[in-house]
């Protein structure tokens, strides 16, 4: 038994009244029956386009070439599609040509894992022809039908089965983790978009630690190199215990879920291959790595066309991840003009995780250290200490008043003055700057 949402119900019977076959289908049926909340209802019908259009005052069409249109209920929008079955994938990415069908079975065999090849109707109950329920109960991600061939038509699936495997903490049935060995060159061929939107949700997951599985199965090799070098980047020292890859897949598991986190933690140290270097004691040291770790993470992210706000958050936080210094207020008001105030506190999350993902040989020195940058963080923000420009109790337009042309010398002025009050915040009053730097 499926508790269906009011107006899920009620497209359904809509659809049924008018004589029409309807389902829920697909990634709901699996997460209503793990009892998990489905983000989306999908439902899947032998209405033709217009004729679901016809049936219901409001709808919208998304995806009118595939068979899908949008039904409105209130603000909630239900896609639903004409059963099809897919034409030939010559591209191994789209199918051909969409081709509509009668049968529901058709429908279903098109779905790429059992698990997502089901479908429900209150009336009729659940249908489920290639043992999805089975693989739901052993916790299995199985192809529909022959793993080969399903990889040859969409190589996206590939992502897909490693990021449901980490939604669902699910493990890869043999034969479909042997045609995805097989199968993942074709990456090459799938936008960096799609392999964006699979790898995140994979990252932001409860179990981000499949991506050693995706190494495993030889995916990052085709999509993300740079993890395999980490992998193989070993430390010496006796700061670390583990590869560069190993240390990287703990900090990622220390941080909260967050997008910006998860990718800062991912990248973090992935300067360190390119800057590593062994001492003659055969120790290993990483001069230089934040930065250079930046510059390789912003080419990283720009490649798989993520947002600009999240480059710019990921590249900061990894070109100060590894900032040292005494926890003096001064020195914490300095690391938040550098860092930003915003970004601070993922920041003082960032450096948390790397610090416990270490071998414990400094996290003596380190925890005192780092409650210390903590309460004096809270200081800061309590008493209002001005951090940026913005806070400053100077603005251009006072310069301009006392008589200074516009200019870039002005902009000079006003950076003297935020580095004076950030070494001592009482002198942040405009007769105190003005008199020093003007007078
Ligand atoms: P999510 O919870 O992430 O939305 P989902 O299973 O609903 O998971 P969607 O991408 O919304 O995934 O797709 C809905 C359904 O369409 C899937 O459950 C599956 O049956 C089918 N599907 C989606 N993408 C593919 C694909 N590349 N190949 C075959 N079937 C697919
Ligand atoms: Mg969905």
């Amino acid at each position: 038994m499926i508790l269906l949402p009011e107006n899920v119900s009620r497209i359904l019977n809509v659809l049924s009244g008018a004589g029409f076959e309807a389902w829920a289908v697909g990634g709901c049926v699996r997460d209503a029956i793990l009892g998990r909340v489905p983000g989306d209802w999908d439902i899947t019908t032998n209405a033709r386009p217009e004729e679901v259009k016809a049936l219901f005052r409001r709808t919208v069409d998304t995806g009118i070439q595939h068979g899908t249109v949008t039904v409105m209920l209130g603000k909630e929008g239900y896609e639903v599609t004409t059963y099809r079955q897919d034409g030939d994938y010559s591209d191994h990415r789209h199918p051909d040509g969409v081709v509509f069908t009668t049968s529901l079975a058709e429908d279903l065999k098109r779905r790429d894992f059992t698990i997502n090849a089901m479908a429900y109707h209150p009336d009729a109950g659940l249908v489920d022809l290639f043992g999805g329920q089975e693989d739901l109960k052993n916790r299995i991600i199985r192809c529909v039908g022959d793993p080969r061939e399903r990889f040859d038509e969409d190589a996206l699936r590939i992502m897909r089965a490693l990021r449901f495997s980490a939604q669902l903490g699910f493990h890869l049935e043999d034969r479909t983790r042997a045609a995805i060995r097989e199968f993942t060159p074709r990456l090459q061929l799938i936008s960096k978009e799609r392999i964006r939107v699979e790898l995140m949700k994979l990252l932001v997951s409860p179990n981000p630690g499949r991506l050693m599985d995706m190494a495993e199965c030889g995916i990052t090799r085709e999509i993300f190199p740079l993890w395999d070098t980490m992998l193989a980047t070993p430390q010496s020292s006796a700061f670390h215990l583990y590869s560069v890859g190993v240390h990287t897949m703990k900090v990622i598991e220390n941080v909260p879920p967050e997008p910006v986190l998860r990718l800062a933690a991912l990248l973090h140290d992935c300067g360190k291959p390119a800057c590593r270097t062994t001492d003659g004691g055969g120790r290993d040291h990483f001069y230089g790595h934040a930065p250079k770790g930046a510059k390789i993470a912003g080419e990283f992210l720009r490649e798989f066309r993520f947002d600009n706000k999240t480059i710019t958050d990921v590249v900061k936080l990894i070109l100060h991840h590894d900032d040292h210094y005494p926890a003096t207020r001064e020195n914490v008001r300095r690391e938040m003009n550098r860092v930003g105030e915003e970004l601070f506190p993922s920041y003082l999350k960032l450096v948390l995780a790397d610090n416990l993902s270490k071998s414990g040989y400094t996290l003596g020195d380190f925890m005192p250290l780092y409650k210390r940058i903590c309460s004096l963080h809270e200081d800061i923000k309590a008493a209002g200490d001005a951090i940026t420009l913005k806070d400053l109790a100077v603005k251009g337009s006072d310069l301009i008043a006392a008589g200074m042309p516009p200019g870039p010398r002005m902009g000079e002025i006003l950076d003297r003055m935020l580095d004076d009050v950030l070494a001592d915040p009482s002198h942040n009053n405009k007769e105190y700057l003005l008199g020093k730097y003007l007078g």
